[in-house]
């Protein structure tokens, strides 16, 4: 079946179908065990009573009496000892009374036909024409016994009430196609939106128009689709941006390496600006080298990387090690780096540990006036792990900003930054590596005055 539309009309025309054949088969079950013996009741009282008024008043005329009988909606087959059969009322379909019935009747029993009447699935007993489907009592005609047999005539007695069934049965047929069909809509509508709507996404259009009001599944649905749809529009506008930003990066250096390359090939240039401009060269080369660092690193972060290199590191050493390869800059710029550590290890990467202390305390230097102070400190925290601060009494960042800060390519003062090779990376950088690890990383500042970068490492055990 092609569409939701045809299948749900099917299978709910084949319900429709699959329940009529059950209810029919349970009437008719009904039918044979508990209205079966009670019609036999009913139909053997009538006769009876039949009988006895006709024998009370002995002049009748038995035919004339049994065929006014006929118009109250029943049917008699009268025979007498010698086998002269006389039928009264609408006919019966099949003529199936074995002999020995009629001679026991003749005998004086009452014939139970109905009540005996055999059970087959898809035939109502009720509705069976047959002459074996009746009640035979033996009725005195004229001084002699005769076998008197009868049944309702279920076309008379309930004709108009099988038009009025079938009315009504066609009717609530064609409503319920009607209506399938109409119902059916609301179902599949909505489905095809949605359908329409993921074509869109697929086209790169995340601005969609659903029904969010719908409560049921599909207005879920809709829901997390369009939820779906507005984090795939962040995502692309993060990659677009992420792409501009790393281009512009790359951009500038090359720009000025090839500006100053073109320079060197004047051959009247003065020694010490031709080793300016190789220094500037070699400055922008290293800066273009950093970035790709830094881009395999947050790559390699974002990929579902496994834990194999982990081992236990001693955050001590690795601290002490960063203090020391970064002493020509800190003494460079006069400042003082206090540190008050005690011994601690933890379980990590410990190349990329080293890189969050390096990019922390790189930064304070950076971004501390000449004469301030830089302090590193750890401590054991609550539960048990560890908490390492880098401490500078540097520029500070703005509240709003303390957030942003760990965003890919955020820099605070863009025109300060891009003198200094920054990328506004480190900072990203050093988020992702600290949660890879299940730590976390808070910033405290106040312009003016300095900032703490406080990394909280887990206990591993
Ligand atoms: P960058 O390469 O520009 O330093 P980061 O991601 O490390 O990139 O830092 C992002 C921005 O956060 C920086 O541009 C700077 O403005 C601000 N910042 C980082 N550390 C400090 C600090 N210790 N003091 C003041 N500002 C800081």
């Amino acid at each position: 079946m092609r569409t939701l539309y045809a299948r749900i009309f099917a299978i709910t025309i084949a319900i429709m179908f699959a329940s009529s054949l059950i209810a029919f088969v349970a009437t008719n079950v009904y039918y044979h065990v508990h209205l079966k013996p009670i019609n036999d009741q009913k139909v053997t009282h009538i006769i009876q009573n039949t009988v006895s008024i006709y024998e009370q008043s002995a002049h009748q005329d038995i035919d004339e009496y049994l065929s006014t009988l006929t118009d109250l909606g029943y049917q008699f087959y009268l025979v007498d000892q010698k086998g002269n059969e006389r039928f009264f009322g609408n006919p019966f379909r099949i003529v199936n009374l074995d002999q020995t019935h009629i001679e026991r009747v003749l005998d004086g029993e009452v014939y139970h036909g109905i009540a005996n009447y055999p059970w087959r699935l898809f035939i109502t007993g009720f509705f069976s024409n047959e002459l074996k489907n009746t009640v035979g009592v033996p009725i005195e005609v004229d001084g002699e016994t005769h076998a008197l047999f009868t049944r309702q005539d279920t076309v008379q007695q309930f004709g108009e009430m099988r038009r009025f069934l079938a009315v009504l049965l066609v009717v609530i047929l064609v409503l319920s196609f009607v209506l399938v069909i109409i119902s059916t809509r609301f179902i599949v509508n909505p489905v095809k939106k949605l359908t329409a709507a993921t074509k869109k996404i697929a086209a790169g259009n995340y601005h969609l128009k659903l029904d969010l009001n719908r409560r049921d599944e599909i207005g879920r649905l809709a829901n997390h689709f369009s939820k779906m749809a507005d984090s795939l529009r962040r995502t692309e506008e993060k990659r677009q941006d992420f792409v501009s930003n790393v281009s512009h990066e790359i951009q500038s250096p090359l720009t000025s390496i090839q500006g100053f390359s073109k320079a060197l090939r004047e051959e009247d240039l003065p020694e010490n600006l031709r080793q300016h401009y190789l220094a500037i060269i070699e400055r922008e080369s290293k800066r273009l080298s950093a970035l790709g660092k830094q881009l395999l690193t947050l790559s390699f972060l974002e990929s579902d990387v496994d834990k194999k290199s982990w081992t236990r590191c001693d955050i001590e050493s690795q601290l002490e090690d960063v203090v020391s390869t970064t002493e020509w800059q800190w003494r460079e710029k006069r400042l003082t780096v206090e540190m008050d550590t005690e011994p601690f290890t933890v379980w990590g990467d410990p190349k990329l540990l080293q890189q969050v202390w390096m990019n922390l305390v790189s930064n304070a230097i950076r971004y501390t006036e000449a004469g301030g102070t830089v302090t590193i400190r750890t401590r054991r925290d609550k539960e048990g792990g560890v908490a390492v601060s880098v401490t500078d009494t540097g520029i500070g960042i703005a509240a709003e900003e303390t957030e942003q800060i760990f965003e890919r390519f955020y820099k605070v003062d863009k025109a300060r930054t891009r003198t200094e090779k920054s990328t506004g990376l480190g900072l990203s950088i050093v988020k992702k590596i600290v949660e890879w690890h299940d730590g976390t990383i808070m910033v405290e500042s106040e312009p003016g005055k300095g900032s703490t970068f406080e990394v909280v490492l887990p206990h591993h055990t």
